[in-house]
């Protein structure tokens, strides 16, 4: 029987350092390595000239670099893209690219499937997987990174990055922290930690957690003025009331800068929460908390009962906020052409009943 290989990107730079001492290689050769892996997307052990030859034959006899694979990128036209990736059980997840004049922004999921039953989203249709590994957290960022300089546009790799992908972060806690440490790290990603966020539905006891553990900002999908609509739309909320979500929330801002902020993410659902009354009482649930509020217009799945509000709807809630002094803007839709809006994510791909039909389909398309 042969041993599997050992996946580097599954590792933190605390285990590579352990891995290589059980080698008796210095953990300045696991630094070394961490560079060439996450700075220069580097997967060919034989690239790497500043290990020994006889660490580069042993890596490459035993230990692997290996992300999820791509099955089918689809570029949008408005710049975004988005990609099928297909992890080594055969199960699939999606992440998107979208570029903009200053950055770039990948969405990255954290599970496949997600186990919170938010009625507005079409990843909660397909239940609940598994957590995603490590490595297929940052292999994500790895492997945008690397897709974006081989292609022939001009574009950025990724600068920042958004937790917003399929799955709720706070419920893959450790992957999720271990892989942002490698998004900050300045031997890896480097990006500053104003640039990754972690977005949740609310888990209040993590975010407790979180704000201990690492400072990357902090977005939280409140969507409902009070807990009696709240507990409908998100019904994690039934555990984790609104009230005590914002505790937490202030609890994540204390001891940080004066300019840090919450973002509330506020999905805009036609006739259900987007009246000038509900946008009163967002306004005055929110009052004196650092904060600025998302409008994100409702991307419409097959089967949803939800319409987005309208975009006067939509303009008028914002100045309402606006005027009553909560910092509030419409989210731009982007990829939609492609469903790569927020909530599409890979719904129709793991759905069981259609999982080998989309698949042939997708793999047509693919060779086309
Ligand atoms: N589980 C995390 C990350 C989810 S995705 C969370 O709940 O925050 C990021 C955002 O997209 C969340 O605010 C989510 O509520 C929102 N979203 C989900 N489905 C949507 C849809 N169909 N249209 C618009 N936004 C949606």
């Amino acid at each position: 029987m042969t041993t599997p290989r050992v996946n580097l990107l599954d590792h933190t730079l605390a285990e590579l350092e352990e891995f290589y001492a059980g080698l008796e290689e210095p953990a300045f050769r696991a630094r070394q390595t961490w560079k060439w892996m996450h700075q220069h997307g580097v997967s060919d052990f034989s690239e790497m000239t500043n290990l020994s030859k006889k660490l580069r034959q042993y890596l490459t006899d035993h230990c692997t670099i290996e992300a999820p694979e791509i099955v089918l990128e689809q570029p949008s036209e408005d710049g975004t893209r988005k990609w099928l990736l297909r992890l080594a059980d055969q199960q699939c997840i999606e992440m998107v690219f979208i570029p903009e004049r200053e950055r770039g922004t990948l969405c990255v999921s954290s599970q496949v499937g997600c186990a919170l039953d938010c009625t507005f989203c079409s990843t909660a249709r397909q239940g609940f997987n598994r957590n995603l590994s490590l490595a297929e957290i940052i292999g994500q960022v790895w492997l945008a990174n690397n897709q974006l300089r081989k292609s022939k546009d001009d574009i950025r790799p990724v600068t920042n990055v958004v937790m917003m992908g399929m799955g709720e972060p706070m419920a893959n806690y450790n992957n999720v922290v271990n892989a942002m440490r490698i998004m900050l790290d300045d031997n890896a990603y480097g990006m500053s930690r104003r640039r990754v966020t972690l977005s949740t539905s609310g888990i209040v006891p993590a975010m407790y957690r979180l704000a201990d553990d690492i400072e990357v900002a902090l977005a939280v999908s409140l969507h409902a003025p009070n807990d009696e609509l709240r507990n409908q739309l998100v019904p994690i909320n039934k555990k984790y009331p609104i009230a005590d979500l914002l505790d937490a929330c202030r609890n994540y801002l204390k001891g940080k800068s004066q300019r840090e902020r919450i973002t509330f993410e506020y999905v805009m659902l036609a006739g259900v929460n987007d009246s000038l009354a509900q946008a009163d009482e967002l306004a005055a649930l929110l009052e004196g908390l650092p904060c600025k509020v998302n409008l994100i217009p409702f991307n419409i799945f097959p089967g949803t009962k939800y319409t987005c509000s309208s975009r006067n709807a939509i303009f008028r809630f914002r100045d309402r906020m606006m005027s009553l002094g909560v910092n509030t803007i419409m989210r731009k839709t982007r990829g939609d052409d492609i469903d790569a809006a927020c909530g599409q994510l890979a719904g129709q791909v793991n759905d069981r009943s259609r999982r080998e039909l989309r698949f042939a389909k997708l793999e047509m398309e693919a060779t086309l």
